[in-house]
């Protein structure tokens, strides 16, 4: 399929790289990467994202020439739009995608045929290597720019080479990047040291918040929480993975509370448990280890939902 998608970008000149809303390290960095891959090809490449650049990804290269949109700026004509991450058209939040020529490349196993071309490949960790594989069969040089954008991509989709499932191959791929030029120290440094006051405060509260069964864990954040603290959505990310950090807790549950009163759930498991299969049950989707979806409230039919599906899972007999 690789071939496929290189045949079909040699062939057209106009393109659009976009990525799903509320995009994360893997979503931006290949949506950059592969930009700037398109422009040394001599394509025409836009990156438009209809959430723009989180906080801590503004330090990447290319960050600044991405184009904040509800609607691809242009119908790109002859030529196509590359989804990287998502699931569907509905996942980038973009209007206008609809007659446009699609190429979908994505890592999910949840991943879904909805485009022309859809280039779905679950057994690597980050949609990044199939980029950087993409580059090599073009045979585009990866320059320290882009192998900072595909680094640090990987680096946040493997949470630090830390979940399941980073294998050694995964530190082959991160080695040719480092060997590319990307610098793993600085680009962990605008990650994990680039924080907001406000996410911490957020922090402080989801934290309290914390609530324990067993090897379950959740915490939540209100809206109000949200507007006192003048966080962003961007500063929710990661919070689930502190209500994982503790011994003997399998799966973590991240509620926070949507300004219509629903609730967007971020599932964290550390192995055992397939919480994908609970994401994709309520419309959601993700991995083994990491998935999200949307319920309706009030809070507490919420969690009451999310925590009867984990536990009807067949691996989830004991929690
Ligand atoms: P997060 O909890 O960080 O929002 O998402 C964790 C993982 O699940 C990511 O790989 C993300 O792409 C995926 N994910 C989160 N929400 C959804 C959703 O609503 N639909 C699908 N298909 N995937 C999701």
């Amino acid at each position: 399929m690789l071939e496929r998608v290189l045949q079909e970008i040699r062939a057209r000149h106009r393109f659009v790289v976009t990525s799903h809303a509320r995009p994360d390290g893997d979503g931006i960095g290949s949506a950059l990467a592969c930009g700037q891959i398109l422009r040394m090809m001599g394509k025409d490449a836009k990156v438009v994202m209809h959430d723009g650049v989180p906080r801590i990804y503004q330090n990447l290269p290319f960050a600044d020439g991405v184009i904040q949109a509800d609607t691809i700026p242009a119908d790109p004509g002859d030529g196509a739009v590359i989804l990287l991450e998502c699931d569907s058209i509905r996942r980038t939040l973009l209007e206008g995608l609809e007659n446009c020529f699609l190429i979908n490349i994505d890592h999910h196993a949840s991943g879904r045929n909805f485009a022309h071309i859809n280039w779905i490949d679950s057994n690597v960790m980050a949609t990044a290597e199939l980029v950087f594989r993409l580059a090599r069969l073009a045979c585009v040089p990866v320059d320290r720019d882009i192998a900072t954008c595909l680094y640090t991509a990987l680096m946040t989709d493997t949470g630090s080479f830390m979940f399941e499932g980073t294998n050694e191959h995964t530190f082959t791929v991160a080695r040719e990047l480092v060997l590319a030029g990307a610098d793993p120290a600085h680009c962990a440094r605008h990650i994990y040291f680039g924080h907001s006051t406000a996410k911490l405060r957020l922090l402080g509260a989801a934290l309290s918040n914390l609530h324990r069964e067993g090897p379950l864990a959740w915490i939540w954040v209100t809206q109000e929480q949200m507007q006192g603290f003048g966080a962003r959505e961007e500063d929710c990310e990661g919070l689930v993975n502190y209500a994982l950090s503790m011994a003997d807790v399998q799966v973590a549950i991240f509620f926070r509370e949507l300004p219509d009163q629903r609730y967007r759930i971020s599932l964290r498991s550390k192995g055992e448990v397939n919480v994908s299969a609970v994401a994709e049950h309520f419309g959601g989707g993700g991995h083994k280890c990491a998935s999200g979806c949307s319920l309706d409230g009030p809070l507490d039919v919420a969690v009451s939902r999310i925590v009867d599906r984990l536990r009807a899972e067949p691996c989830a007999q004991n929690l």
